[in-house]
């Protein structure tokens, strides 16, 4: 018996220059509103969600210039900024990662939007892709 650990795609990220543009895009794009809107200050980033069946998609604008989205816009662009997966047990799951090898971004879980707990995985471990573990605040 093995513990499912990774549990599904919770969301995508998306870094976006401005929320206020892109939601319009998503929205159309989507054809469903954005249900939801929420700033993290720890983050800097101001982030929009949608809903389209039951795959989340997240956008995220930074509220800062020299914040996090901000930066990897500057050097990359927007578009696809994250992975994330749900996990039952983010503390056991942050240690197995790391017993794996992987860097994990944060020693803690940190709060993330939506009412989660989060640690991000460098992409230079994942080929490229940053990965996002996170697990609901209950
Ligand atoms: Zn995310």
């Amino acid at each position: 018996f093995k513990l499912l650990v990774m549990q599904k795609i919770e969301h995508i990220g998306i870094a976006v220059k401005s929320l206020a543009q892109a939601i319009p895009v998503y929205e159309k794009l989507l054809d469903t509103p954005c249900y939801k809107t929420e700033t993290v200050d720890s983050e800097k980033v101001n982030t929009a969600f949608f809903l389209t069946g039951e795959n989340k998609i997240e956008l995220l604008e930074s509220s800062d210039p020299e914040g996090v989205i901000a930066r990897y816009i500057d050097k990359k662009g927007e578009g696809l900024h994250h992975v994330a997966f749900a996990v039952a047990d983010i503390h056991a799951e942050m240690s197995r990662l790391k017993a794996e090898g992987f860097l994990l971004l944060n020693e803690a879980p940190k709060k993330g939007a939506d009412n989660k707990l989060v640690c991000f995985v460098h992409p230079k471990n994942t080929h490229g892709v940053l990965v996002e573990i996170c697990q609901e605040i209950s």
